[in-house]
């Protein structure tokens, strides 16, 4: 059975994939930062389900908790196959002459920093093992930019640069690495919203819809699949033709 460690796996994005790569028979690894009820569930639910997964708190910003985590999925499953980096925050939306560089660095921490430490904790174990797949969370601002969204933007377009970097320095050692790019998806992270917000944004989406966590999570999981064999590098829209 293969094994998936999914950052950021106890809400949103990250729990839907979390479900979605259960019930297509892989054993899951949850991380989570603070909200260990929510994963707690999130794993009754995958057994419920006749899967198999367990929870890891970690700080994706805190290398040696990473590493850590990394350490004891591989021993308590065997091994790792995938992984998802997916733990991201956007805090709130303004001018960029507004936004406090602690803000600022509190995002490059989780969104960039995070993502590159657990992935130069698991590098190791797929360079031995010359296999292994690396899926990042990037966004439609990291590609396109957001207005009042410039360092969020930022830390997305740095996702799609080190995706792109790493894939090619990987691919020699049979790892691939790609991103998926989400648009306006249906999560905490867009709560804030007001339903005229929404409505709004809406009809700049040619789909004419908010996304939903299950429509990323399915394309998540189809580049951790053997359909994906032949991809890496890649940016995958999930976006409802936003970009
Ligand atoms: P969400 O609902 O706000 O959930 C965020 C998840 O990230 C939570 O599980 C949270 O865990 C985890 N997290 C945050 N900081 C963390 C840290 N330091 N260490 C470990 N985990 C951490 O967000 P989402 O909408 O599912 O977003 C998931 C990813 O997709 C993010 O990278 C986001 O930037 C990207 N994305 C989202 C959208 C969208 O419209 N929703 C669009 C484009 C891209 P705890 O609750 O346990 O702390």
């Amino acid at each position: 059975m293969k094994t998936v460690l999914i950052t950021g796996a106890s809400r949103g994005i990250g729990r839907a994939t979390a479900l979605e790569f259960a019930k297509n028979g892989w054993q899951v690894a949850v991380n989570y930062n603070k909200s260990e009820t929510a994963a707690k569930e999130l794993c009754d639910e995958i057994a419920g389900l006749g899967g198999c997964a367990k929870v890891y708190q970690a700080d994706v910003s805190d290398c040696d908790a990473v590493c850590r985590m990394i350490n004891q999925v591989a021993a308590e499953f065997g091994d790792i196959d995938v992984l998802v980096n997916n733990a991201g925050i956007a805090l709130t939306q303004g001018l960029f002459t507004d936004f406090a560089d602690s803000d600022a660095r509190r995002i490059f921490d989780t969104n960039v920093f995070g993502m590159m430490n657990c992935t130069r904790a698991i590098v190791p174990h797929f360079v031995n093992k010359k296999s292994g797949k690396i899926i990042n969370l990037s966004s439609v601002w990291g590609i396109a930019g957001g207005s009042c969204e410039v360092i969020y933007s930022a830390s997305k377009a740095a996702v799609i640069g080190f995706t792109k970097a790493l894939a090619k320095e990987l691919a020699p050692s049979g790892i691939c690495v790609n991103c998926v790019a989400p648009g306006f998806i249906d999560t905490d992270m867009n709560a804030h919203l007001s339903k005229a917000d929404i409505e709004a944004f809406c009809e700049d989406v040619p789909l004419g819809r908010i996304g939903k966590a299950q429509e990323v999570a399915e394309s998540i999981c189809f580049l951790a699949s053997e359909d994906a064999s032949y991809i890496t590098g890649q940016v995958l829209s999930v976006d409802g033709g936003l970009v």
